[in-house]
């Protein structure tokens, strides 16, 4: 709540900072939302509407992974135009690519599952390089440190979805067992949940951080 407030009055006090990095995430994640919950709702209407709506699933949580980068790397090093320009360019190619492979049909066969998921973790995992880049500019600065905090707990919660999501961990354990409750795909989309609003926090840190001090 104090951050909200924060991010409500900084922008009076001092010159406001750019948005847009901020809207971009949220609108991702809600995209992302809407499209899961339309996925898992008309999905037991059809064999062909199932079909099509899971690749809509896995497309929002592209598009939630993609503009998650957003405000870390622009809040970051809107000080540093070449490589605010160079992540932000790097990850929208890789966030078009991933949700271009989620939906085309080609794709979808089983022996391109792995690579599926060696995208959505790629995307995750790219996000090291901005976050060490950023701590080794600002490691002086206490919302640079905190920030990452943020950023950490972020990556593990998409990164053990991505692991449970290839490994089907928990039912390839003990299968039928978990065909109601608790399959591998509830808990992918709990954890990307979990993922968001961590980074929801720390895009308000962000925010905070380039109201107060600019560059
Ligand atoms: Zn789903």
């Amino acid at each position: 709540m104090k951050d909200d407030i924060a991010n409500m009055i900084a922008p009076q006090l001092i010159r406001p900072i750019p948005r847009w990095p901020f809207f971009a995430f949220l609108g991702g994640a809600m995209f992302c939302l809407l499209a899961s919950s339309t996925c898992h709702l008309l999905s037991c209407h059809s064999r062909r509407l199932a079909y099509i709506m899971l690749r809509l699933d896995y497309a929002g949580i592209a598009a939630l992974i993609a503009t998650s980068f957003y405000p870390p790397v622009y809040y970051s090093f809107m000080c540093y135009p070449f490589f605010c320009n160079l992540y932000l360019s790097f990850i929208t190619i890789l966030g078009v690519a991933t949700i271009a492979f989620s939906l085309l049909p080609v794709f979808q066969n089983p022996e391109f599952r792995t690579i599926r998921a060696c995208l959505f973790f790629g995307m995750g995992a790219s996000g090291v390089i901005p976050v060490i880049h950023k701590l080794i500019l600002f490691w002086h600065q206490p919302e640079a440190l905190h920030t990452t905090g943020y950023e950490v707990l972020m990556g593990l919660f998409y990164g053990i979805g991505a692991l449970v999501y290839a490994t089907r961990v928990p039912e390839r354990w003990m299968p039928g067992k978990f065909d109601i409750a608790g399959h591998s795909h509830q808990l992918f989309h709990v954890l990307v949940v979990a993922g968001a609003y961590t980074h929801y926090h720390a895009g308000l840190l962000y925010l905070k951080w380039r109201d107060l001090q600019g560059c």
